[in-house]
């Protein structure tokens, strides 16, 4: 006998509900999306508890006439997989149309919709429609999606990720605020408002409403094109960079795509500018032509690939290259008044709130501890005086950005105070030498030319067995670098000459540091390999922390610093300069009544 028995429509959606409305972030973009499809200029998103208990969505957009109110919610009726290139087009978000009927087969759910002549109010609980009858809305839709999972099992399952569950949701949420300035966000959690943006198409506006003042004061527009693409948006200075990846935010052609190649270009632009672990914040606008973009779409997520990305690679370096080479990226410490730190509520708070509201949930703390930083970050902050005008957009360029600088004196024998007519400079003594001797070192080694230092006494280096092998494989990179050597002994080489860069001190302890990178090389690229010499004889060979220097040796290392192509940070990305500004320091005197 078969086992074989025809699928009730009301099983086939729950299991398909089960894909779709995995997570209540899914269910949340899902009625998102339909909004922006319906040319909404104004969409509120309020949750309860992270959208288990409730989610409504609310939108000026077309609406609904009954009878499409009523086959929203069959299955197969509202396909909306357009074509490709539909895909990239804004009007459309395309790629669902099954996920209505899925969602309301697991919970209880209240349409109201208006396309402007009649209202219609449908109500279907577990995918059962109750009722369809008129409503007094003028124009838009709100649905509301109540008890999540009500009636499977599953639910327990989603409870546990409530803390996750509104971090995801926040992050969608201001990523489509990002993608569509125009249009006006608002997202509510238990009556706390985390996201109002004003919908008047203002970028930096958006990014004010999402990530606070501070950080929109320290961003910088950029605008670029080539032949083939158009590239705008927002970069931050290297000091707001955090360590959630999330923080970048791609579009091509006004859709959020990811693509690793393209977080990667950007990543470089920063090289050096922050720590390899941190992420600047970004806002990049891709404008292709259709035909230079490939897409491959999956219910997960979505691949693209770039024609000529060499060419869209080459833009977003040199704009963003060119934008950092032209400020003065000295963080500034601000001192702030209690009253402008209480304008300040991070969803870390909220959430806190939420936590102490909810001691059932108690147990569930520590999932809340792996949410992410940019949630974290979240702020809600007043409205800038003006935006447009923020001093970021001020260009400098060579020593011009920083002044000159008069040492004071060393705390710490690691600290160098300095001054000028601008303020107070706090230096790190290592991180500014490190990246005074680094710039030098990947100069040289950039150089080739061929001169040496023959040294009277040969330098002995002997390695373990297992090192000699290796080093033996990789010896040509040595005699690229221009060191001549001869193999002496068991596992010892003799070096006879060495480039004129390598320092003059502890020459046989750069030597090995060389002869360490060659060993452990991992599939370096030549660039990558030269760097890495760079950046550890840069460390090794520069002044450490406890040197008590003099006010020369200061002195000579400020102007030095001052002519760095990048002065701001050490080859590891940490900060070598921060200030005090005179309005600081008066301020916290109390000599600047404000
Ligand atoms: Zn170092
Ligand atoms: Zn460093």
């Amino acid at each position: 006998m078969s086992n074989i028995q025809l699928m009730s429509e009301d099983l086939a959606n729950k299991i398909a509900a089960g894909e779709v409305v995995e997570k209540t972030m899914n269910v949340v973009k899902e009625l998102v999306e339909n909004a922006i499809d319906a040319n909404s200029s104004f969409i509120k998103i309020e949750l309860v508890d992270s959208g288990v208990k409730e989610i409504v969505v609310t939108d000026d957009g077309i609406g609904m006439d009954k009878e499409d109110a009523v086959m929203a919610f069959s299955r197969h009726a509202t396909s909306k997989l357009k074509s490709l290139e539909d895909l990239f087009n804004i009007e459309s978000l395309g790629f669902r149309g099954e996920a209505l009927p899925s969602i309301a087969s697991v919970s209880r759910v209240n349409l109201k919709t208006s396309d402007g002549t009649s209202g219609t109010e449908v109500i279907i609980n577990g995918g059962k429609i109750e009722s369809v009858n008129n409503s007094d809305l003028k124009q838009g839709t709100k649905i509301t999606v109540r008890d999540l999972f009500y009636n499977t099992p599953v639910r327990l399952k989603y409870l546990k990720n409530l803390y996750t569950e509104l971090a995801n949701i926040v992050d969608y949420v201001n990523k489509m605020a990002l993608s569509f300035p125009n249009i006006k966000f608002v997202l509510i959690n238990n009556d706390k408002e985390l996201l109002n943006t004003d919908g008047k198409g203002n970028l930096l506006k958006v990014i004010h409403a999402i990530y606070g003042l501070d950080v929109t004061k320290k961003m910088i527009a950029i605008n670029g094109d080539n032949k083939d693409y158009k590239i705008s948006g927002y970069i931050s200075y290297p000091e707001m960079a955090r360590t959630n990846r999330n923080v970048i935010t791609t579009l091509v052609n006004g859709r959020i795509i990811r693509n690793s190649d393209l977080t990667k270009t950007i990543l470089d632009s920063y090289h050096t500018y922050v720590p390899e672990c941190k992420f600047p914040i970004v806002v990049l606008n891709i404008e292709a032509d259709p035909y230079l973009i490939d897409i491959n779409i999956h219910p997960t997520k979505m691949d693209i690939k770039f024609s000529n990305f060499d060419n869209l690679k080459a833009l977003i370096t040199e704009v963003i290259s060119n934008k950092l080479s032209k400020r003065t990226l000295i963080p500034t410490l601000e001192v702030k008044d209690n009253e402008e730190k209480e304008k300040t509520i991070n969803l870390k708070n909220i959430i806190d709130n939420y936590v102490i509201n909810n001691k059932e949930n108690s147990k569930e703390e520590k999932e809340y501890d792996n949410i992410q930083e940019m949630t974290l970050d979240f702020a809600i902050s007043e409205e800038p005086a003006n935006l447009s005008t923020s001093s970021t957009d001020v260009e400098v360029e060579g020593v011009e950005r920083i002044k000159k600088m008069y040492p004071v004196g060393l705390v710490h024998g690691t600290y160098i105070i300095a001054e000028n007519e601008d303020g107070m400079f706090i230096i790190d003594q290592h991180a500014a030498n490190e990246r005074i001797n680094y710039e030098k070192y990947l100069k040289a080694l950039g150089t080739h030319d061929n001169k040496v230092i023959d040294l009277l006494i040969p330098i002995k280096i002997e390695l373990s067995n297992n090192d000699y092998i290796i080093f033996k494989e990789n010896m040509h990179l040595l005699e690229e670098l221009n060191f001549t050597f001869e193999e002496f002994g068991i596992n010892t080489i003799l070096i006879r000459s060495h480039p004129y860069w390598l320092p003059t001190f502890n020459t046989e302890e750069a030597i090995r540091k060389i002869i360490e990178i060659i060993i452990m090389k991992e599939n370096f690229d030549s660039y990558k390999f030269t760097e890495k010499i760079a950046i550890t004889l840069a460390c090794k060979m520069s002044i450490k922390a406890n040197d008590h220097i003099t006010l020369e040796t200061m002195e000579y290392l400020l102007d030095t610093l001052r002519k760095c192509e990048n002065p701001f940070t050490c080859p590891h990305g940490r900060p070598t300069i921060i200030t005090y500004s005179n309005y600081e320091l008066e301020k916290m005197f109390k000599r600047a009544m404000n």
